[in-house]
């Protein structure tokens, strides 16, 4: 959690010369095709029909956050609206995750729940659902604000918490009685020691103990409601998970794994072969840089994949 060079790709992650380059080389060699479907929505319904063939749930995200103007908020609206629509056309079973930066949160918080009701309303018009990705510590509070007005209107909506912080404990049981969908996630910011564990088997310890308190309300709970959603590729707690939800018996509707595309593909086959709901979240769209690096920043070892992905492609350019 502390290595200094996964701080120092987080912390490029947030200058926009650097990330500006990153983008123009990518978009030219291709290294980020791995973990993004594309940068147009066509290209992202392409990447993912094969796994919608094999009958594998997806999440899409169109990337993009922070937007500084309220058009572009609108114009994110307008495109989650389309998506929802481009899924239920094409017969791709999933649904969404929007980041509330991207729909103005930054700009006038009330905007932005207007815009995510917007979202929540197409969606459930179509049966579907959204999730809300949980962005840094700086907007934990007003997210789980505009989480709760939306799952009280629409009943509809999911959010991830993020074992790090030390408030997520607090949060589930806030979230709790709303019984919204949660994606339980280790965390992807960069976020102080007065707020958050920084050692991962501190955060690890509390994964398992937020995990642990959900399953216990799953297995007491009645009727239809909380789901959760075990958001990781770190194989010892997807063991521990499916330990304790085959020890519990939870029937598979109250619970799914969800991973990354591109990460981790192997643990996702053994999920999926063990019989386990699994959802593979994909991202598409121009702003493809800050994601990336995050997941750079997560294992500097893909730095060797993206350098070797550049040296293969220029070796071609030279030959030819
Ligand atoms: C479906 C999904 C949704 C998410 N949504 C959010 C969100 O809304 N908010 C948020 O803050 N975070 C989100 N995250 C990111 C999460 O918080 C972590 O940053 C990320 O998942 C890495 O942590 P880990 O649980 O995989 O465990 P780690 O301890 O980081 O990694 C465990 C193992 O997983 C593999 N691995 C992990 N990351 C990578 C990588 N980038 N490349 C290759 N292998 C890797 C390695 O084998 C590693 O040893 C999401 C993650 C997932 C899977």
């Amino acid at each position: 959690m502390t290595n200094p060079l996964r701080n120092l790709i987080f912390w490029l992650s947030t200058k926009k010369t650097v990330t500006h380059s990153i983008g123009r080389l990518g978009t030219r060699y291709g290294f980020a095709r791995r973990f993004i479907a594309g940068e147009a929505l066509d290209e992202a319904l392409r990447a993912i029909a094969p796994l919608s063939r094999d009958g594998q749930p997806i999440i899409l995200n169109h990337l993009g956050e922070n937007v500084s103007t309220p058009e572009e908020a609108l114009r994110a609206r307008d495109g989650y609206v389309q998506i929802l629509r481009s899924l239920r056309e094409a017969g791709i079973t999933g649904n969404i995750a929007v980041k509330l930066t991207q729909l103005g949160l930054d700009l006038d918080p009330q905007l932005c729940l207007s815009l995510t009701h917007d979202i929540a309303a197409a969606a459930a018009a179509m049966e579907n659902s959204i999730e809300i990705d949980m962005e840094g510590s700086a907007y934990t509070e007003a997210t789980l604000r505009i989480l709760e007005e939306i799952q009280k209107q629409h009943g509809n909506a999911g959010v991830a918490v993020q074992a790090y912080l030390f408030r997520s404990q607090g949060d589930l049981h806030r979230l709790a009685p709303l019984k919204p969908k949660i994606r339980l996630v280790k965390g992807a910011y960069r976020e102080p020691a007065s707020i958050a564990f920084q050692k991962k088997s501190d955060v690890d310890g509390n994964y398992r103990t937020l995990l642990n308190q959900m399953l216990d309300w799953l297995i007491h709970s009645d009727g239809p409601g909380l789901r959760v959603a075990v958001a990781t590729h770190d194989p010892a707690l997807i063991d521990y998970a499916c330990a304790k939800i085959r020890q519990l018996s939870l029937p598979p509707k109250q619970y799914e794994f969800q991973m990354l595309l591109g990460i981790r593909r192997d643990l996702q086959q053994k999920v999926l072969s063990q019989g386990h709901p699994f959802r593979v979240y994909v991202p598409f769209g121009e702003a493809w840089v800050p994601y990336f690096m995050r997941r750079l920043s997560e294992r500097p070892a893909n730095l060797s994949f993206v350098l070797r992905s550049l040296l293969a492609e220029n070796k071609k350019t030279n030959s030819n």
